[in-house]
């Protein structure tokens, strides 16, 4: 077996630890003689399963009693709508578009009411994090949204908006579990795990619990609503079992390691070693502004995008996969997750190292 340094932004590498856990307890989990893909949801043993899953996120996070934490599916994706059908009372939300998942979200919440861009970090192609200490918060906006870690871009919120009282609605999709966070600043977090948990599939949504309401807009599905899967603690109809159990694998493996301080030392230790690199290379630079840059998606170039594309083959042969910025910026991202260990951007570098000297 031999396993590659895996860059992707997702779905992303996870601990190894965990996939081998997984795998040892794929025919049989313990001793109930089947895999978990294999049981009812319903079950006492799938029931201990989700509990603890839930109870172990609360632990990692601090996640005050009055937050339910819901595990759903429609990927990040289908949050764009939701959030708009559940939470748009006065029919006014006011959207920080950051890069495409805000501008994503931003176009889907038009199709619910008035959603107002605020800020936006587009005229520098989405490079930066814009100056949100004071901007104008609509009178009767019922909540200000951001995504937290822009995933194609690289940059991340390094103070949350002035939201002026109004519920803040966060996609941490790409930084969930990287650091620590107080819960008590949102109204609504919200992540896909592919990126830094688990397996595609699941949707974690942490939302306080007087935003659940039956006071939603009209014709909203039932599926669609968040009263139905708090009410039903994630189990109205059948849940992405297998895709939590792993996650609830991830969060004993977080617990394990300290928790999200030590993670998020980790996580700093591991993007200066790309950045220092960075900011020193003759060849490669980084095309985020440094105040704005995230931990766990390090977008770069070379200036040249013939070498940019014999960089990541040269990179690929040599057992570092993914490298490939998304589809629309080009270039090269680094995506170094909670699981990415240290030694995998250390070799990276000393790649690129050797690539810089030779090119
Ligand atoms: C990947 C990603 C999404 C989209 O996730 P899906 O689960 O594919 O819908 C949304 N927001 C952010 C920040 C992402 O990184």
């Amino acid at each position: 077996m031999s396993r590659v340094y895996n860059f992707s932004a997702g779905p992303a590498v996870l601990p190894e630890e965990v996939l081998k856990e997984a795998a040892d307890e794929m025919l049989d989990y313990r001793g109930c003689g089947m895999s978990v893909m294999e049981m009812s949801h319903r079950s006492k043993v799938f029931d201990a399963i989700i509990k603890e899953a839930e109870a172990d996120l609360r632990d990692l996070m601090g996640i005050p009693d009055s937050y339910k934490v819901l595990f759903l599916q429609g990927g990040a994706s289908q949050q764009f709508a939701m959030i708009p059908m559940n939470l748009m009372k006065n029919k006014v939300a006011d959207y920080i578009v950051t890069g495409q998942w805000a501008k994503k979200a931003y176009q889907e919440a038009q199709k619910y009411g008035t959603a107002n861009c605020i800020a936006s970090s587009a005229d520098r192609t989405f490079s930066y994090i814009p100056d949100c200490s004071d901007l104008p918060i609509s009178e009767d906006a019922d909540y200000v949204y951001i995504c937290e870690n822009n995933t194609i871009y690289g940059t991340k919120f390094k103070t949350l908006p002035n939201t002026k009282g109004k519920p803040l609605v966060a996609d941490v999709s790409s930084c969930f579990l990287s650091e620590p966070v107080d819960v008590t600043k949102y109204g609504l977090i919200y992540g896909g795990v592919q990126k830094n948990i688990g397996p595609a599939g699941v949707v974690i949504v942490i939302i306080r619990e007087d935003l659940i309401t039956d006071d939603v807009l009209p014709g909203t599905p039932t599926m669609l609503k968040y009263k139905t899967h708090a009410d039903a603690d994630s189990l109205y109809n059948t849940p992405p079992c297998y895709g939590i159990y792993i996650c609830g694998k991830v969060f004993k493996w977080l617990k394990k390691r300290g928790g999200l301080e030590a993670m998020k030392a980790y996580n700093e230790e591991k993007a200066a070693i790309l950045y220092d690199f960075l900011d020193q290379s003759s060849l490669f630079t980084g095309t985020v502004e440094t105040d704005s840059r995230s931990l766990m998606n390090v977008p770069f170039v070379t200036g040249n995008s013939d070498l940019d594309a014999k960089f990541i083959k040269e990179a690929e042969k040599a057992g570092f996969v993914n490298l490939k910025g998304h589809r629309t910026v080009g270039g090269m991202r680094a995506s170094i997750y909670n699981a990415m260990p240290i030694e995998g951007v250390k070799a990276l570098v000393e790649f690129m190292k050797t690539f810089e000297q030779e090119n």
